[in-house]
């Protein structure tokens, strides 16, 4: 494998604008690595070679003439979730019914990427529509794990975190809508933040759930996430949901904690998410992060979300109401599959959707029909809107107590591919410690914590909104005092090596 695979994005940054290596050599780097490795992790779904050397090459003229490179990133390589649309790309968002689909316009977020300078390798696999937490459900086939390619890479961004954790790329970007971008950097062992609802434009990102989307750079350090982040986020005109607001210094917050001192900041343990019922290793390595943040400086504060218990049974409820009303679009008339199933209109529709949609997706969309359906709505839909607003205010009490939360990401480690797949409840439950975050709207991000019975754990740092400066923050000086501790752990990945 070639070095440059192996360097972080702040790095190879670094290279490419002093012309120490080209931008196109880094491209080369990677999409021989993919080349390398890909048929056995299955992170890609589509890889666009000669756009992304083109891209390359232009940034590699822009330097040698002389001007000033168009962001941090540029030259540098990432893998975009396909679920951003892409002009010059199919995107499918995991989903036979899109199957074919060339999107006439690029993503808020793909423009953004372009403009940096980013060099997109192409787009990754991941459950359709971004609903499940494996990426089994992927009408492409699974991803495997790279530290283990019998085992999950998590979901619904597995196909970018898999990206990372097999040196394919060295920045990725994911959506979390329950937990897509944390739980799948979790189970590889690398960083993915949720920024702050409304702090990365959803235009261009095919809809999941609308109230609960966001999306959100991954890398494999925290310093990568933050840089990715400042090249992403921002206020957008074309999301009515974008908030307008600066976006918070998380580069800078990055930098400041790899410093290593958390002294004067309260870290609140929240004791609804502190371990009970999580598998052993996972609740050791937990304990191990608690421990390292005091020595840090942290004070820690036991912190009490009652509502958060809820969380899982009000989030079943919502996500599956906006995803019965978002995918309606995918009616055979304007977009991807059309199956011939009849004479009209509602026979080409029923037709379509019952070939071009997998099970999870219809089991979601029946059920939201049913919660917003006359007489239920009260008793469903309603009901878990008030259990988001209580858990809403949960957050808000213990951020009174604490600058930033902390929680196992997940209750597991990276389970078996198959293992979970046609138990949906079973499958839910890996989001437990995330979906608070998404139903208040909070930021939260997920770094590597070591390993539990040789696979990787993940640690939840959750801040307020737009509190993402000391969350970037916590996260570097947790990772910093880790690879002082025991090296990085993504240098570890070891079933991958005899393939390359
Ligand atoms: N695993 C969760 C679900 O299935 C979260 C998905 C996501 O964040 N997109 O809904």
């Amino acid at each position: 494998m070639s070095d440059l695979t192996r360097m972080t994005a702040a790095g190879l940054a670094e290279k490419i604008h002093s012309r120490e290596v080209s931008a196109v050599e880094v491209a080369q780097a990677h999409l021989d690595r993919i080349a390398a490795v890909d048929g056995d992790v299955h992170a890609f779904l589509h890889v666009a070679t000669d756009a992304a050397l083109a891209s390359a090459a232009m940034v590699d003229e822009r330097i040698a003439a002389g001007a000033a490179p168009a962001s941090p990133l540029a030259g540098v390589p990432l893998a975009l979730k396909d679920v951003f649309t892409t002009s010059d790309m199919p995107t499918t968002a995991g989903s036979k019914i899109l199957d074919g689909w060339r999107p006439p316009y690029d993503a808020t977020v793909t423009a953004r990427l372009r403009a940096a300078g980013v060099t997109i390798l192409g787009k990754t696999n991941m459950d359709e529509f971004a609903m499940g937490s494996s990426t089994e459900y992927s009408a492409f086939g699974p991803t495997h794990n790279p530290w283990d390619t019998t085992r999950v890479p998590g979901g619904s961004g597995g196909g970018s975190a898999a990206a990372l954790a097999a040196f394919e790329a060295p920045l990725a970007i994911g959506t979390d809508t329950g937990g897509s971008i944390r739980q799948p950097a979790a189970f590889t062992g690398t960083v993915g933040a949720k920024p702050t609802y409304g702090g990365v434009s959803r235009y261009g990102l095919i809809a999941c759930a609308s109230s609960l989307d966001q999306a959100g750079p991954c890398a494999r350090t925290v310093l990568d996430a933050a840089m990715l982040h400042e090249v992403i986020a921002g206020y957008d005109p074309m999301d009515s949901t974008s908030i307008d607001q600066p976006v918070p210094a998380v580069v800078e917050a990055a930098r400041h904690g790899a410093g290593g001192d958390l002294s004067g900041l309260r870290v609140g343990v929240v004791r609804e998410l502190s371990g009970e019922g999580y598998q052993p290793g996972v609740r050791a390595s937990y304990e191990d992060a608690l421990r390292q943040l005091e020595k840090l400086g942290a004070e820690l504060v036991e912190v009490s979300c009652p509502h958060f218990e809820y969380g899982l049974a009000a989030y079943y409820l919502i996500l599956p109401s906006e995803v019965s009303s978002n995918l309606a679009r995918f009616d055979a008339m304007r977009y991807g599959l059309r199956v011939d199933g009849g004479a009209s209109a509602e026979e080409v529709m029923a037709a379509t959707r019952e070939a071009g949609f997998g099970p999870e997706v219809k089991r979601r969309v029946i059920l939201g029909t049913y919660a917003l359906s006359s007489g239920y709505w009260d008793a469903y839909y309603g009901q878990a809107q008030k259990v988001r607003t209580l858990i809403s205010r949960d957050f808000a009490a213990a951020f009174e107590q604490a600058d930033v939360l902390v929680s196992p990401t997940t209750p597991t480690t990276a389970f078996p591919i198959g293992d979970k797949v046609d138990d949906p409840l079973a499958m839910y439950l890996n989001d437990l410690a995330t979906i608070p975050t998404n139903l208040a709207g909070t930021a939260a991000m997920s770094v590597p914590s070591g390993l539990a019975d040789g696979l990787p754990v993940g640690l939840q740092v959750m801040a307020p909104a737009l509190g993402e400066a000391v969350m970037y923050r916590v996260a570097a000086a947790y990772e910093a005092a880790r690879n002082s501790e025991d090296g990085v752990v993504i240098d570890r990945v070891p079933s991958l090596e005899v393939s390359s």
